[in-house]
């Protein structure tokens, strides 16, 4: 999720907040950050979701339900990549780095690296992680092909409650016929809210436009949603708000596509972007880089730091090891994911509300969300190099 090459400083794609299912906080924890997040952002331990249609709730503990007791955390996007940034020395992050080319070639067995900068700037490194989000530049370059759009659109944004605002830490939600819709408190002061549509032309010239995005969703759900919520809309903070499809990559892609090349890869939504109705594709991006850093980590401490390009000492292999160990789950994933949004806002007809009502919500997602989010991706190897314990793995970077 940290970028050391970023097309802008620190952007904050898709809405202010992201929810964290105890898988992410177990990576975040083999990260060794968790700490610095854990009494900021204590659990959501209730769900509730109302059905809009004939008034009926359903409620969920998630107390107990998880190994370490504890439900999804929601948090603000910000805050994480500030505390995944601070971790990293001084001057690694180099801010505005737009990626237009890559290229590879091999010289005496040794296969580097190049990285073309859009300002001419040329970097040669030993390795290349793309973790350069859902358009990713290094994606198209393994030839993995264009994320699909789903058909549906989420608004997102964060409202401000300077008295407070007096709710429980739960997560409260209404679906009704194409239309699913949410909030849940952040903080006493700021609430994270969201819609999900079925999308048409209409919604997608929403995108780039939160301003039309509020007006929209005040003027066109006023009817189906509860007043509350519409007066969580009303009080966002513009500069939180964001609209957009909803894309995914083809899970054949994922599986059968090329997820590296050599001492290339993706992690990420570079590698497997999926619909967010999971909550899952930021906690996979911390699971790729825990499992990552774990093979290099194994291959630094095998090759005691002398990392290269060829024979035993070849980062490819641990790039390889990395693409097999998150290949299956991240492909299963993605076809969850996609599977539970379409469930979830699909039509009005009865065997579709039987579907979302009796079948996902009162059987499936109970059983789904509580493996996938008790997953637990591992630790990450001790590595200790002697001479000040930094590896030797060179990254040059010449400007032409
Ligand atoms: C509406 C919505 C709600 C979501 N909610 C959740 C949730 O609750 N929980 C959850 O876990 N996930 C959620 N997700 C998914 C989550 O946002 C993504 O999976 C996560 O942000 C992926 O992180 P990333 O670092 O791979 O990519 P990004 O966060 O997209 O970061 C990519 C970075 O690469 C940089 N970049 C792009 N192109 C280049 C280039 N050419 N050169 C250099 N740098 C470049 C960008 O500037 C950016 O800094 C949601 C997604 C959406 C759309």
């Amino acid at each position: 999720m940290v970028n050391p090459l970023r097309a802008v400083p620190i952007a904050i794609p898709t809405g202010a907040a992201i929810s964290f299912a105890p898988n992410a906080w177990l990576a975040l924890d083999a990260l060794g950050v968790s700490h610095k997040l854990d009494s900021i952002y204590p659990p959501v331990n209730r769900i509730s979701v109302t059905n809009l249609g004939t008034g009926a709730t359903q409620e969920t503990s998630l107390t107990g339900k998880f190994r370490d007791g504890s439900g999804p955390r929601f948090i603000h996007r910000k805050k994480l990549l500030q505390t995944l940034a601070d971790e990293l020395p001084n001057g690694t992050i180099h801010f505005s780095s737009k990626i237009a080319a890559i290229d590879s070639q091999t010289h005496d067995g040794s296969s580097p690296v190049f990285i073309h900068l859009v300002d001419g700037t040329i970097v040669k490194t030993k390795f290349l992680i793309g973790c350069d989000g859902i358009h990713s530049t290094v994606a198209r370059w393994l030839g993995l092909s264009e994320p699909l759009n789903a058909a549906r659109s989420a608004g997102l944004g964060l409202a401000v409650f300077p008295e407070g605002h007096g709710l429980n830490k739960e997560l409260r939600q209404f679906v009704d016929a194409g239309m699913r819709a949410g909030y849940v408190p952040l903080n006493e002061k700021e609430i994270y809210w969201f819609l999900v549509c079925k999308s048409s032309a209409e919604e997608e010239n929403k995108a780039g436009n939160p301003v039309l995005l509020q007006k929209e969703v005040l003027e066109k759900y006023a009817k189906v949603l509860p007043p509350f919520f519409l007066d969580i809309v009303q009080r966002s903070d513009v500069s939180t708000l964001h609209w957009g499809p909803l894309m995914f990559r083809h899970p054949w892609n994922v599986f059968f596509g090329n997820l590296s090349k050599g001492n290339v890869t993706v992690a990420g939504d570079a590698m497997h972007p999926m619909t967010p109705e999971l909550g899952q594709g930021g906690c996979q991006a911390l699971e790729d880089a825990v499992v990552l850093g774990r093979h290099i980590g194994n291959l630094l401490i095998k090759t005691k730091g002398h990392i290269g390009t060829t024979g035993d000492n070849n980062v490819a292999q641990a790039i390889d090891g990395y693409v097999k160990e998150r290949k299956w789950r991240v492909t299963g994933l993605v076809i969850g994911s996609y599977f539970s949004g379409w469930v979830q806002i699909g039509g009005s007809n009865w065997w579709m509300k039987f579907l979302r009502d009796v079948i996902f919500y009162r059987t499936l997602l109970g059983g789904l969300l509580y493996k996938m989010a008790g997953y637990d991706c591992g630790k990450l190897p001790v590595v200790s190099l002697g001479e000040n314990d930094s590896p030797k793995v060179s990254t040059k970077i010449t400007q032409i």
